[in-house]
């Protein structure tokens, strides 16, 4: 079969020839219709640090995906072939504290489909059943391909209250404008969004932000939004140091940040501020397993319209031309099919 694999240090990802994964009794083979590319993907092509020091090679990479059971395990029961699925990414160890307490997102073992594991960018795909998620009829192929994603976003969201709430997010890439999606769908008052792209902050105005800010061409400052008192709650979505620190200046006295963006450095951080202000700062990583994709359905049958976030499509082979589309930071989710489109 046909896989996007990382072979080694340095830049680069190989379109290439690997043999079809064999799927062990508690795991199922699924074959692969549509892949999102994540900021990880991103960073596995470039060799980063994160990823010299966390991807072992050779790998099959990608995280990102909606397929189609093929093939069940012995030991699996309640999944069958057919089925349209995604999975969480993050494959817990189910032995540590947090895992035995049901709560898996705080697993200290995890490892990542795509990173220490072989990932999704392939025609098949082998995983464990109990990291499978089951679509309902009806949700769209872009959506499915995208929920890894989209559960990034419904977390950071949902980790304070929203409900007539002002909040600041800064980085409108498609996680930062899907959180912006849910915020207007949770109620807040007012939105403001910045990012470095024209393009980026109209997809955050399509989620529903209520004023946009070109970083680096206008202040970044509460007062400047019409916020004299601060925000009152911040998604910190881009991981660029000045965000963070313009991020926490504009918060409200008591303001609330959830922080998924990773800067690729140290950021110094004036701690006394946070102290004065009395500031609540809640890193977020992943999605909780699986309540966030319970919500998530739940978002999707209100009626939350995530249509806007989906702005490139690329066949597999085409993958150079996708990953470049990507890391240009003007798009939205960009998504590589591995079937042909009925
Ligand atoms: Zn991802
Ligand atoms: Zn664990």
């Amino acid at each position: 079969m046909k896989a996007l694999v990382k072979r080694g240090p340095g830049e680069g990802l190989d379109y290439a020839d690997v043999p079809l994964p064999v799927p062990d009794r508690h795991d199922v083979l699924v074959r692969v219709l549509r892949t999102g590319i994540c900021g990880t993907d991103l960073h596995i092509f470039e060799g980063n640090a994160w990823a010299a020091r966390t991807v072992s090679t050779p790998r099959v990479i990608g995280h990102e995906f909606v397929g189609e059971i093929v093939e069940v395990g012995a030991g699996v029961g309640g999944l069958l072939p057919g089925q349209l699925v995604s999975a969480e990414g993050h494959l817990t160890c189910n032995s540590c504290v947090n895992c035995r307490a049901d709560r898996k997102h705080l697993c200290r073992a995890a490892e990542g489909l795509g990173v220490q594991r072989d990932g999704a960018f392939a025609e098949y795909l082998a995983l464990p059943a109990e990291s499978v998620w089951v679509h309902r009829p009806g949700v769209p192929l872009d959506v499915a391909a995208m929920f890894d994603a989209f559960g990034n976003a419904v977390h950071v969201a949902d980790t304070f209250p929203l409900r007539d709430r002002t909040v600041l997010v800064t980085g409108a890439g498609p996680i930062g404008a899907m959180a912006t999606a849910v915020a207007a769908h949770r109620g807040a008052r007012l939105i403001a969004v910045s990012d470095l792209s024209p393009s980026r902050l109209q997809l955050a105005r399509r989620a529903g932000a209520h004023l946009t800010v070109q970083a680096g061409q206008e202040p970044l400052e509460a007062a400047a939004l019409g916020q004299e008192q601060g925000f009152d709650v911040g998604f910190e979505m881009s991981g660029n140091p000045s965000a963070q620190s313009d991020l926490i200046a504009a918060m409200a006295h008591g303001g609330r940040i959830a922080v998924l963006g990773l800067p690729d450095e140290e950021v110094p951080t004036d701690w006394s501020d946070i102290s004065l202000r009395m500031l609540t700062i809640q890193g977020i990583s992943g999605r909780k397993v699986f309540d966030t994709w319970h919500t998530m359905n739940t978002l999707l049958d209100e009626g939350l319209d995530l249509s806007f976030a989906v702005t490139d499509h690329f066949d597999a082979r085409d993958w150079e031309k996708a990953f470049a589309t990507a890391a240009q930071g003007d798009s939205g989710k960009v998504i590589l099919d591995w079937a042909p489109r009925d």
